[in-house]
């Protein structure tokens, strides 16, 4: 992959870059070029090698590609299934009920659509939170996808069906593990995701150890309400296993204690605030962290429920962290007349972040000598598409994932004028496909449709009204409601 898919050189023309430096330099009317799998020039009217492939970004938005730290691709085969579930209900499928139904084609499937869904949204890197992996075979099927599709990612190597200390003890895991590590190169590497339960034993020192041993990072869900909590930070921290390296998701009902050891050992936390919203993990933390100066980075957690796309993120991340903000402020009777949170900061956090997050020194900034991984907002035909006046606010709030008109990877375009390149969504859509079908037959149709519609809570009723009603609505609109929430609805 050293080169771009027509071996030639490419220069981005006349477009507003979003350098992501150290200083957030933005320039307009500017030129990227792009020399193998390099950042080869960043500046106006830059000189290109002969041949090179020509790309007009008039009007657009040049980024660095963004960076998501945390996706359970291999749930994107079920898409959307789960999208009125609570954490609860999640639980109960996936790690109790049905999560061990899936087979290593399964993972598979779930991972080639995930992966290529990435690309198609301008994120070049992927932490694929791998939790379902039961066998070294599924594990084989996960990386089996990741190398069909040009993009950056890390395996983060987890399983949900045994406990963290028995399946990293297994001779097998370890050896696949080892053969990940050794093979690692800038484009596939390999960490451990398991989480801490705060059982006061820390039954998940063997775990550490072993990640330890073999040299590699461990990522874990932190502050998830219900799940794990403040002991399992302490207990990581207390022991030794708090690294810089080490990704804490969520980190969303935590105290203070833990937010300031999380600062002073150097580790970094992945928000997803679209999951941490509806699922109810807690709050999403990004407000707090702040204060405790913890870097942060943006995920999208899991296509069960949500968006695969750091748009969403972004957006939702701003939305969540200035309400929390005017809330506080209301609680106490005061008026935020400035928020603390810019669109320039959770852009930041999509690329940057997410680099600084991995250890990617040479990811998420558009400098000479960097990785060649970057994206071209821009779509002339969407109303939305201009004025261009205000850069991050346009990516953070404006655009979507149908804007993203081109995405280069380490120099390659795998994306181009809205079209991915070389790369087979049929084949994806036939492995979905396939999966589903198993899916939904091994479950049978009753199962399978409750999975996806929980029960409604009984106490849903409208409070009543000491003032009289107008007859505004008709019998049709009071009959809509009864049908969509019941018969209380109405009393
Ligand atoms: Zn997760």
């Amino acid at each position: 992959m050293a080169e771009n898919s027509s071996g030639k050189a490419v220069v981005l023309r006349h477009g507003t870059v979003l350098t992501m430096d150290v200083n957030r330099q933005v320039l307009t009317d500017a030129d990227v070029l792009v020399v193998g799998d390099r950042i080869a020039g960043v500046g106006p009217n830059l000189e290109a090698p002969p041949g090179a492939e020509e790309i007009d970004a008039t009007g657009g938005i040049v980024m660095p590609g963004m960076i998501d730290t945390h996706r359970h691709m291999w749930q994107t085969a079920m898409r959307g299934y789960g999208a009125d579930w609570t954490l609860t209900q999640y639980f109960v499928w996936y790690y109790l009920e049905h999560g061990r139904t899936f087979r290593p084609e399964d993972i598979y499937a779930g991972n080639l659509l995930g992966a290529i869904e990435a690309i198609d949204a301008g994120v070049t890197t992927t932490v694929d939170w791998s939790h379902g992996l039961q066998s070294v075979d599924h594990a084989a099927a996960a990386v089996q996808a990741l190398q069909e599709v040009p993009a950056r990612f890390v395996l983060a190597y987890g399983n949900i069906q045994a406990a963290p200390w028995d399946w990293t003890a297994q001779p097998e895991v370890r050896r696949f593990l080892e053969q990940r590590r050794d093979a690692a190169d800038d484009r596939l590497s390999v960490q451990f995701a398991f989480d801490v339960t705060g059982d006061p034993t820390f039954p998940e020192r063997p775990a550490f150890e072993v990640a330890r041993d073999l040299g590699l990072p461990v990522t874990t869900h932190a502050g998830v309400w219900g799940a794990t909590n403040d002991d399992g930070i302490r207990l990581i921290h207390e022991n030794g296993f708090a690294t810089p390296e080490t990704v804490y998701v969520h980190a969303a009902t935590l105290s203070e204690d833990s937010y300031l050891r999380i600062a002073a050992s150097g580790g970094s936390i992945s928000v997803s605030t679209e999951s941490e919203q509806s699922a109810g993990q807690g709050y999403p933390p990004t407000w707090q962290v702040r204060r405790y100066d913890i870097p942060v980075s943006l995920s999208m957690d899991t296509s069960v429920w949500w968006s695969g796309d750091l748009f969403s993120a972004m957006r939702a991340t701003l939305g969540a962290d200035r309400a929390r903000e005017h809330l506080e402020a209301h609680v106490a009777g005061e008026t935020v007349t400035s928020a603390h949170l810019r669109a320039e900061h959770v852009v930041d956090w999509a690329t940057r972040g997410g680099a600084q997050a991995l250890g990617r020194d040479d990811l998420g900034r558009l400098e000479v000598g960097q990785k060649a991984d970057l994206i071209l907002i821009k779509n002339d035909n969407s109303p939305v598409s201009f004025p261009l006046l205000n850069p991050y606010g346009h990516v953070a709030f404006q655009a979507q994932r149908a804007d993203v008109h081109t995405v280069i990877i380490d120099g390659q375009i795998v994306k181009r004028d809205g079209h991915l390149v070389g790369v087979d969504l049929a084949k994806a859509r036939s492995a979905v496909e396939s999966t589903v079908e198993y899916l939904r037959s091994s479950m049978g149709e009753e199962v399978w449709q409750a999975g996806m519609h929980p029960d409604l809570p009984s106490d849903d009723k409208v409070l009543d009204n000491p003032y009289t009603y107008t007859d505004f609505r008709t019998a049709a609109t009071r009959e809509a409601r009864e049908s969509i929430f019941g018969e209380a609805a109405s009393s």
